[in-house]
């Protein structure tokens, strides 16, 4: 088989052949059909979260080398362990990749996602930027259907985070229109779900122009600049009432900053984005607002499986899709540094 290696922090990926496993036990092998590249490669890659003030958290206690990232992955089945039931060859599936110790309180109330000692493929384990994949059990495996696999593969985190992070806005969804700050490939995924979901709409903050016109094309009532001196009241303008959601895709300093200022009372912000940075929070504002600040960490397999049959029932979702071949993951893992990318990378074998 091929995969794409990294070899340690901030080192190109390279592109090796190695022996294609035997599934052994319950383990399923997949041949790849998609392969995500996230922004949590990016941190893989980079060996650290940014937590503000000079302060780095170091990746290097939690990633072996060599690694096969890739944590967004579609594949059909070519091999069954002779204990691996429930699925067959020849089906295409999206696997999950949060797989926990399985033993935890949060892995027995099916919050692996959550788990303290993971064993998440991409991540903890050899994941999807590969031509094969083996995947420990086969009820890590998620039907598609006809859905295209390579635009269901980042319905995988790309889309379970985003699912997550929306249903935490309860009814309001549907009632308000919310702030979406970011227009990356999580924001286009939100907006496209949104719709999915019945919700009443979107005002998206993003600096750049190209990802502010791909969002208005992808359904939002107004795309604004933060960088403009009058963005606070061009979102309030377009919104047309008071801010009770705000979804910070990005996850920095200033997005959490522009994010909590632009809160009305009783209003809630979910932040999922891990851009990075520490945020000074004007602490009486919390109480007085009655606010919720809340984080949200991929979603659980059970989430993962509500999305996928929400989008099969829909017949798809129209997810702007950057198809490119294996040899390209590190010109692909650069460009999502650089901001260069327009809706998803999938990495197709
Ligand atoms: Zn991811
Ligand atoms: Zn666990």
């Amino acid at each position: 088989m091929k995969c794409v290696h990294l070899k340690g922090f901030q080192s190109l990926l390279e592109l090796v052949d190695k022996p294609t496993p035997v599934p052994m036990g319950t383990e399923v092998l997949l041949k790849v059909l998609g392969a995500g590249v996230c922004h949590s490669d990016a941190h893989i890659w980079e060996g650290h979260y940014d937590l503000g003030g000079g302060r780095l958290m170091s990746m290097a206690e939690r990633i072996r080398f060599p690694l096969v990232m890739g944590h967004e992955t579609s594949g059909e089945v070519v091999a069954l362990g002779p204990q691996a039931k429930g699925v067959s060859v020849g089906s295409r599936y999206a696997v999950c990749s949060w797989i926990g110790c399985g033993e935890c309180r949060f892995c027995a109330a099916g919050d692996e996602h959550l788990c303290a000692a993971p064993r998440f493929l991409g991540v903890n384990r050899d994941g999807g930027y590969a031509d094969h994949i083996l995947v420990p059990d086969a009820r890590y495996l998620i039907d598609i259907g006809d859905l295209d696999p390579v635009a269901a593969a980042p319905l995988v985190c790309s889309g379970l985070t985003t699912y997550s992070a929306l249903k935490k806005a309860g009814p309001v969804l549907q009632q308000d229109r919310i702030v979406v700050i970011g227009a990356g490939g999580l924001g286009l995924m939100a907006l496209n779900l949104m719709r999915l979901l019945g919700a009443k709409g979107a005002v998206v903050l993003e600096p750049n122009a190209e990802k502010r016109q791909a969002a208005l094309e992808a359904g939002a009532v107004a795309a604004i600049d933060p960088g403009a001196a009058d963005a606070v009241q061009q979102v309030r303008a377009a919104l047309g009432h008071p801010v009770s959601f705000v979804l910070d895709l990005v996850g920095s300093a200033e997005s959490a900053g522009i994010g909590f200022e632009l809160l009305d009372r009783a209003g809630k912000m979910v932040v999922v984005g891990l851009f990075g940075g520490a945020m000074a929070l004007p602490v009486p504002l919390l109480p007085m607002r009655a606010a919720t600040i809340q984080g949200s960490y991929i979603g659980s397999p059970g989430e993962l499986r509500e999305l996928i049959a929400l989008v099969r029932k829909n017949g798809g979702l129209a997810v702007r899709v950057d198809r490119r071949p294996l040899a390209d993951a590190d010109q692909a893992l650069q460009d999502l540094r650089a901001g260069r990318v327009v809706g998803r990378v999938v990495l197709v074998p």
